[in-house]
């Protein structure tokens, strides 16, 4: 794997516990750290299987350390593009079954499972783009581990516009029942004006009467 060697140091596993000599690892990307006890020293290939198997990916060189979460992170966008035909059970190539757990983990940490939906910006496109698959293998594959996602839910804007159409709706009944309001103070004038016209008539008749004397 490599014949490199790494930083000697003493550490203490318990707070003021004897020092034991260790191994440390940095991780080039995050700077985050392991370290492996040795109790003695020990060649680098041996020391960077211990790391290897918890998960780091060891460089040749110190500056391409990886610690497995940055190391996953990486491989995710390295993975080839894999072939989505159906493989026969036991055949199922190394990138395959990488690509799977690639897909299964974003499916698990993007969809709100209770509600059985992506959440925000994310679709099986998007997973499908991250995993290096292709969209129908993921629909196939969260359909089968996961389930069919729920129907849309009546999207906002409509959502919006009913609401506006209906604070016009009341806004028309309010218009209403003041044309109606004011028909009814109408016909009282109206009548009023009638009753006056009618007075008026008949004064005037009975002026004319008398000037006809
Ligand atoms: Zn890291």
């Amino acid at each position: 794997m490599t014949d490199r060697s790494f930083p000697f140091l003493p550490i203490s596993r318990a707070a003021h516990g004897p020092k034991a000599l260790s191994a440390r690892i940095v991780c080039s990307h995050c700077r985050a750290t392991d370290e492996v006890v040795l109790g003695d020293r020990r060649p680098g290939p041996w020391i960077a299987k211990r790391f290897a198997a918890a998960g780091w990916t060891v460089g040749r060189r110190a500056e391409d350390d990886l610690c497995p979460a940055c190391g996953t992170r990486r491989q995710r966008k390295d993975l080839p593009m894999v072939a989505t035909k159906p493989v026969p059970t036991g055949e199922i190539s190394q990138e395959a079954i990488i690509a799977r757990k690639v897909v299964h983990d974003l499916l698990f940490e993007h969809l709100d499972i209770p509600a059985k939906r992506f959440r925000g910006g994310w679709s099986d496109e998007r997973i499908a783009g991250e995993a290096k698959m292709s969209a129908k293998f993921v629909v196939e594959f969260r359909e089968k581990l996961f389930f069919k996602l729920a129907a849309d839910p009546e999207p906002a804007r409509f959502v919006e516009a009913t609401a506006a159409l209906g604070r016009l709706l009341a806004d028309l009944d309010g218009a209403l029942g003041e044309v109606g309001k004011a028909t009814d103070a109408l016909r009282t004038a109206e009548a009023k004006a009638h009753t006056l016209t009618k007075a008026i008539a008949e004064r005037v008749r009975g002026i004319a009467a008398e000037a006809g004397r």
